[in-house]
């Protein structure tokens, strides 16, 4: 039965089939255990240093700082091997179902960023992998399907619905059902049944961690602002976890305007969407006045889901978190921009984020100090750019 301890506020909750629910309890067990098992987290901190190259740079952006008038950090999350935050989150996971003896992983992915994050982490740890993908998405994203191949993961077309995303979850949760025994489900934000909001933020919270011990040793004072782009969310609570009792600092999210919210083709859940349930959680989504999910649209293929985690969506509801909308072409120019005022190459994602700091640098002044999460590099774009600028490469 879900209790108060599965949801956040009135959002989360565990909206799954009854025969999910005994996966699901098992899956909250094992993590409670490993949540205060020293051991366990010496061992991820160790693959984190070791593998995946933490602790990342908090970084003083100087040309970007100055062009502004202000004082802009980033926190380096595309120097996570792999090229963003989310091996964060897989290692983890990928951990925690070994520990549980599930040798099995499975996982969704849109665009192919999740996949490859958890391809990566199954083959460090030696783990078999199956990704389901969206037909429609595995035909866009060859490279990323190639690498995941390369990882020695399996990959699993859907064909069903809208071939996308939102169907390649359905599929695994219908994969998870029929094989619970041997099979861990491995979800790439915060987003799904308790306990994956949860976890997934306790997997993510290094970012905040680590942003906080950096900004004192380099400014002395905690940052006016933090600012990430939002997607399902977890690199957003990531690093905002460890501020929210500090009422001073500022939390800002930024979802994908797309085209304009006024247009059907956005992802913008907690700004333009409604509450509903989607994937076992109650939280905010784009869906029409029957329920129906609508299909969500962002350049950068990170922030296209029609829904947003529960936690944040409490924490917007609250108050805790502001949020805005950065179009396709804002983020495009700020994509550009930036690296060229740089030297780093931000992914569509994170260009959004950078987007919003640019365009809002009228609210910050001269001694202020912004935190922006570079979720992750820019490499993966660089087709899709070069195509829209007329280039052809
Ligand atoms: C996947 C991804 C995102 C969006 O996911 P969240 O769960 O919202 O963090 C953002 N940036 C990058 C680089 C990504 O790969």
């Amino acid at each position: 039965m879900p209790n108060s301890l599965t949801k956040f506020g009135e959002y989360g909750g565990q909206f799954a089939p009854e025969i999910l629910m005994c996966a699901l309890e098992e899956l909250e067990e094992a993590f409670n255990e490993v949540l205060s098992d020293e051991k366990f987290w010496d061992e991820l901190n160790y693959y984190l240093r070791e593998f995946a190259g933490r602790p990342t740079p908090l970084y003083r952006a100087e040309n970007l700082s100055k062009e502004l008038n202000t004082n802009i950090y980033l926190k380096r999350e595309d120097l996570v091997h792999g090229g963003a935050h989310k091996l964060n989150n897989t290692l983890g996971q990928a951990l925690l179902a070994k520990k549980m003896g599930k040798n099995r992983i499975i996982a969704e992915t849109g665009a192919g960023q999740h996949g490859v994050a958890t391809a990566i982490a199954g083959a460090m740890l030696g783990l078999r992998i199956e990704v389901y993908m969206g037909t429609e998405d595995i035909e866009r994203q060859r490279l990323n399907v190639f690498r995941m191949k390369l990882l020695g993961a399996k990959l699993n077309p859907v064909s069903s619905g809208s071939k996308t995303l939102k169907d390649a979850v359905n599929e695994s949760m219908r994969d998870w059902v029929a094989r619970v025994v041997d099979t861990y489900y491995l979800i790439g934000s915060i987003v799904g049944p308790h306990p994956y909001p949860t976890m997934v933020r306790e997997f993510q919270r290094v970012i905040g961690k680590e942003t906080k011990e950096q900004i004192m040793k380099k400014e002395g004072k905690l940052p006016t602002a933090i600012v990430a782009c939002v997607g399902g969310g977890s690199n957003a609570i990531g690093t905002f976890y460890e501020f929210l009792d500090d009422d001073d600092v500022e939390l800002y999210c930024v979802e994908a305007g797309g085209k304009g919210v006024d247009t059907k083709e956005h992802g913008a859940s907690l700004y333009a969407g409604s509450d509903g349930v989607l994937h076992g959680m109650y939280s905010k989504l784009l869906q029409d006045k029957y329920g129906q999910i609508q299909t969500s649209y962002s350049l950068a293929p990170g922030l296209d889901y029609p829904g947003v985690g529960p936690e944040l969506t409490h924490l917007y509801e609250s108050g805790r978190v502001k949020v805005d909308v950065i179009t396709d072409d804002e983020a495009l120019y700020a994509f550009q921009r930036f690296s060229e005022l740089e030297g780093i190459i931000p992914a569509l994602e994170s260009a959004h984020a950078l987007a919003y700091v640019m365009k809002s640098s009228d609210k910050f002044d001269k001694d202020d100090v912004i935190v922006v999460n570079l979720s992750g590099r820019g490499d993966k774009d660089v087709d899709l750019v070069a195509k829209l600028m007329g280039t052809r490469l």
